[in-house]
Formats: C-alpha cells, sequence, structure tokens
C-alpha cells in the first residue's frame, strides 16, 4: 500500500497469472502448447520489414480481421481483435457490463472474470455448477446485466456444444452473452455460427493455446455489428493501436496454416486421453475434458503436497488456493514424452 494509490485501487484483489519460472521446469501450469507455432510464423518473422515499425500499425487491424473473418466465415465488421482476449474481455466489460443488473457467471470459471467486476464496478451474480461440475446453462436469468462464462470451461474442461447455447440465447435476449472459447479448439463447438441468429451473442477466443502464440498476445471477439462496434468505441477511447504490425503479420501467417493447426490440436487431444487413462490408474479421479488440460484430484492424497512434491521433482502444475478447488490439480497437456514424466513422478508419490 502506498498514500499514492487511490481508493480504488487499494479495493483491487489482481488476477494471478501461473508463474513463469526461471529454473527449467516441465511447464504444464498455464495451458500453453507444447507444439512449435506453424512453419509460415518463422518465415513471417524474418521476412518482416524492419522500417515498417517506424509507422504506427492500421489502427483497424483490418488484414487480420479479414483472415479471421474468412476463417470464421463472417464478415469483417463482425471481428474485434486485441491485445490477447483479456484485453478484448476488458473492452467487452466496459462496453456491455458497466450498468446496475448484476453479471452472471459461474461459480467456477476463468478467475479473472471476477477481477474485472471489481475493476470496472461491474456487480456480480454466481451459479452454482450442476452436479456433474458443468456450466448449469439453466440456471441464467433472463433479467440479468448479462452472463460470461468459459465454454470449454475453465478450470474444469466441460464444453457446451451450440445446440445448448442457442438455447440459453433463446431465454436470454435483452443483455449480453459473452462465451469465451479460449479452449475450443481441442474438441469443443464453436458457438460462432449463431451471430447472424443472435445479436447479443459475443464470442471471444485467443491465439494463446490452439495457435501456439501465448508470448505475442493476440485475441478476437465474433459478434454483431453493433457489438464489434462498441468493443470498438472503448478501445478508440483506450489504445487506438492494440495491435503492433508484427504481431498482425504472425497472426495472419499462423491463421493461414490450417495443416499445423490440425495437427497440433490433434497431438494434444491425443496425448490428453492417454494421460486421462493412466492417471485413472494411478487412481485419480479425472473430469471429462475437451480442453488441452485435465483436472484431476486423488482420493487419498492431498492435492497442495502433490503440487508441491511435483515441483521438487521438476514438474509444475496449477494448484488453486480456493475452497471449490483446493482438493484439485489441473494439469495443462503437455508433449508425450513430458506427460511420461508427469506419470512417473506419479508413480513414485501415490504408493
Ligand atoms: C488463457 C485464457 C484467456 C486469455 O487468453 P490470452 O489471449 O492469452 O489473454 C482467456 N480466457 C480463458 C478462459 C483462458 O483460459
Amino acid at each position: 500500500m502506498s498514500k499514492f494509490w487511490s481508493p480504488k485501487l487499494r479495493g483491487l484483489t489482481p488476477y494471478i497469472p501461473g508463474e513463469q519460472p526461471r529454473e527449467r521446469l516441465i511447464k504444464l501450469n498455464t495451458n500453453e502448447n507444447p507444439y512449435p507455432p506453424a512453419p509460415g510464423v518463422e518465415t513471417a518473422l524474418r521476412e518482416f520489414p524492419v522500417d515498417h515499425l517506424r509507422r504506427y500499425p492500421d489502427p483497424e487491424s483490418r488484414a487480420l480481421r479479414e483472415t479471421l473473418a474468412r476463417e470464421f466465415k463472417v464478415e469483417v465488421e463482425q471481428v474485434f481483435v486485441g491485445n490477447g482476449s483479456d484485453e478484448v474481455l476488458a473492452l467487452a466489460f466496459q462496453a456491455f457490463f458497466y450498468h446496475d443488473r448484476p453479471l452472471e457467471m459461474p461459480a467456477i470459471t476463468y478467475s479473472f472474470y471476477p477481477v474485472y467486476c471489481r475493476l470496472y464496478d461491474v456487480e456480480r451474480r454466481t451459479l452454482p455448477l450442476d452436479t456433474e461440475w458443468r456450466v448449469d446453462l439453466e440456471a441464467f436469468s433472463p433479467q440479468a446485466g448479462g452472463a460470461i462464462f468459459a465454454n470449454p470451461n475453465a478450470p474444469t474442461g466441460h464444453g457446451h456444444g451450440r445446440e445448448a447455447i442457442a438455447g440459453l440465447l433463446e431465454r436470454v435476449t435483452e443483455s449480453v452473452v459473452l462465451v469465451d472459447e479460449a479452449y475450443v479448439d481441442f474438441g469443443g463447438e464453436s458457438a460462432v455460427p449463431l451471430i447472424d441468429h443472435y445479436p447479443n451473442l459475443l464470442v471471444t477466443g485467443t491465439f494463446s493455446k490452439s495457435r501456439s502464440l501465448a508470448g505475442l498476445r493476440l485475441g478476437y471477439a465474433v459478434g454483431s455489428r453493433e457489438l464489434i462496434e462498441g468493443l470498438e468505441r472503448v478501445k478508440d477511447s483506450f489504445n487506438s493501436y492494440p495491435i503492433d504490425s508484427l504481431a498482425s503479420a504472425i497472426g495472419i501467417a499462423a491463421l493461414k496454416d490450417h495443416e499445423h493447426f490440425d495437427a497440433c490440436r490433434e497431438a494434444v487431444i491425443t496425448t490428453r486421453e492417454r494421460t486421462r487413462t493412466r492417471l485413472e490408474g494411478l487412481g485419480f479421479r479425472v473430469l471429462p475434458s475437451q480442453s488441452n488440460f485435465l483436472l484431476v484430484s486423488h482420493p487419498e492424497q492431498d492435492a497442495a503436497q502433490l503440487f508441491v512434491g511435483l515441483r521438487e521433482r521438476g514438474i509444475l502444475v496449477r494448484h488453486f488456493n480456493t475452497e471449490a478447488l483446493s482438493g484439485w490439480l489441473r494439469i495443462s497437456i503437455g508433449t508425450e514424452d513430458e506427460m511420461d514424466s508427469l506419470i512417473e513422478v506419479l508413480e513414485g508419490l501415490t504408493p
């Protein structure tokens, strides 16, 4: 605390990202992709004309948005891009959720949402998950000031299909429904094809996970023209140039390589299911997952102790210190070799 801090700043509880360790660890704690970005990314980097850095980038990021629009088969006016999807989410909070009705979200979901509620003075109402730890779509109220959840959800891993999301949108029509699809490419079903039917649907996504570009910071939103225009108004009141010219060139190169994209996500899915079977063999309970991580608990082993034991043996996973999640570990899917090491260490820790 400092006397120079505003009262608002004193009241904030920032989001705590997973650790980026300095020592060499097998890093299974922040859902990064274990495979390199598309080969075209390296070419784009090498061939990028340095002189372009003299100029400001295109404030509308037109070229990147056009490439995304083709990818999603939507109009360029239905696409927004930001400096990571966390920034897109922050702008969406300001554009759509800052009013007198509470924003509804599942009790367990991406822990950045409550942080933004504090920062942007958005009242929050949490909804319990169903008995299988899935997001309970029935629980969202048509009278709320908005709805937000990750689909597949984090850190639970379950995703609802498009029809279920459409069912929610049939009921909730008067406020924005934000579906965060950070993990959709690992086996989920995207709600993007619904945007023409539901003007209050905003779908966000990121290059950080399935495109192996967490270090680049690129995220996007897809929705009706009126929602995208709303996001642009907030963006242009905050930072006209969130996407630098290099990030734009790299993002476009990544989007163009469908083969690499499919190979990487299929490898992650295969390794995930293989890891599930092996963890179950060690007595773990493993929640079903359509994402690039598994949420696991052991009936006899304390999750916090397992976390420490793994870390001492060079493997970093994620343990959340909240009441609901303290008995669980979230394990990102790495390469086959990394998961072999994980299983080997766990065999020693769970006699
Ligand atoms: C990782 C993640 C994000 C953030 O992605 P960035 O584009 O790297 O900011 C957003 N939502 C969820 C649910 C995530 O897990």
